[in-house]
């Protein structure tokens, strides 16, 4: 039996994650957009309702929800601003390899202080040269004695200057490639770890985005997570977690793309009609609709199989690939039914695909999500 409705808990998290979106973020996005100040204030109260780390298992003080709850509470936060939803999701994919690959003391000393006291984390793999080229990355960490020395630059790496600290990617041996990576965690203010200046992006500006440099950073071993050589499989092992999450964001932009047209459509008139009236305009609501309704499905499906420990790569893949281009063609399409009023600041939809631009880029591009998918596709023959 396939059945589409929410548990009660997921009905009151949603519920949760709307009015804090409509009475904390959406009050405050348009200022956030124009000054591209970090919501600081914001955060920190979404960690008060519980609304930050959702997915820290319960042994580390976290609430161990799965990844369908963090899709529903993703698209709530977007749905207001989803520059403000990046900068508050970057903990979970920061997150997620150390849940993954963590040893137990790991886990205490670096998951249960996100949840006892507010704190922020940073993922840093992305470097000025290697971005969907993962296998490319040329930081390194050599071992010394029981430390690890750092040298490199990591790029785009969001929460980069807020962060207290940071899950890195590093090359312990150049030698074997992707096999010879592995993860470390880097706290904030490692001697020789350098920030570099708030990026100036198109969208999604609440959110904050840098420039990273390690000079000679030294790490203890026990900073390392999981075994030598396991440092690809857990940075990429985040993604099956986390790309549904950030389809569900790409959800709720595109979400309230098509509201704000819809409200629009029947206020404005031309040849003494609303707009609304119109079949070409009509028609453009309804694709907007079915598309948006479509990559929730998927979003929900492949959150659906990571909840259940099933494989879900091309799933997340898919969603991802789905909800990332109908927000863009989704919000493209609400500055077209909003006209010239539309291509300006003092109306909401500009910002809206200004915003949605970057779901086609990070947690990787939507060409790469296509060839996770023919992979899958032609493996599978269908
Ligand atoms: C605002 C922002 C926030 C980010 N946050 C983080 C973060 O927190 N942590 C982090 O580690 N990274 C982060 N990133 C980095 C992001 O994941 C990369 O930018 C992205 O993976 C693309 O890499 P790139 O920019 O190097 O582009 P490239 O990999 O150089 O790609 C350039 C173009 O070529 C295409 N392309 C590349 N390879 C192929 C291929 N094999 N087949 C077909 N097309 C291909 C791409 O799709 C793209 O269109 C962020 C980026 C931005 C802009």
């Amino acid at each position: 039996m396939i059945d589409f409705s929410p548990t009660e808990d997921q009905l009151a998290f949603q519920k949760l994650a709307r009015e804090f979106a409509q009475k904390e973020i959406a009050p405050k996005a348009a200022h956030h957009d124009e000054t591209g100040e970090y919501p600081w204030e914001i955060a920190r109260k979404a960690w008060e309702a519980g609304l930050l780390n959702t997915h820290i298992p319960q042994e580390y003080g976290g609430m161990g929800l799965g990844v369908l709850d963090g899709c529903i509470i993703a698209e709530e936060i977007a749905a207001a601003c989803s520059g403000i939803g990046t900068a508050m999701e970057a903990n979970t994919l920061a997150e997620a390899p150390v849940i993954v690959g963590a040893t137990d003391e790991q886990k205490r000393k670096w998951l249960a202080p996100m949840v006892e006291e507010f704190r922020l984390a940073a993922y840093a793999v992305t470097e000025p040269g290697a971005g969907s080229d993962v296998a490319g990355i040329r930081t390194t960490a050599r071992k010394v004695g029981n430390e690890y020395v750092i040298n490199g630059s990591k790029m785009w790496i969001t929460n980069g200057g807020v962060a207290d600290w940071y899950f890195v990617l590093a090359l312990s041996d150049p030698s074997r490639g992707a096999r010879g990576m592995s993860a470390f965690i880097v706290p904030k203010g490692a001697p020789g770890l350098e920030i570099g200046k708030k990026e100036q992006n198109l969208g999604q500006r609440a959110s904050d985005t840098r420039g990273l440099s390690f000079n000679d950073v030294v790490v203890p071993l026990e900073n390392r997570i999981g075994a030598e050589g396991r440092g690809w499989f857990l940075a990429m092992s985040a993604f099956d977690h986390t790309r549904p999450v950030v389809a569900a964001a790409a959800v709720g932009v595109a979400r309230s793309a098509l509201e704000h047209s819809v409200r629009y459509a029947k206020e404005r008139m031309t040849f003494g009609v609303p707009i609304s009236s119109h079949q070409a305009i009509a028609f453009m609501l309804a694709e907007m609709a079915r598309d948006v309704e479509a990559s929730r499905l998927l979003v929900w499906r492949a959150a659906w199989r990571v909840d259940r420990g099933e494989s879900a790569q091309a799933e997340a893949a898919l969603a991802k690939l789905m909800a990332a281009d109908t927000c863009m063609r989704v919000t493209t399409d609400a500055v077209q039914i909003f006209g010239g009023y539309g291509y300006n600041r003092e109306y909401p939809v500009e910002k809206l695909m200004r915003d949605a631009k970057i779901f086609q880029i990070y947690e990787g591009t939507s060409q790469i999500q296509r060839h996770i998918l023919s992979k899958a596709v032609i493996k599978r023959g269908r």
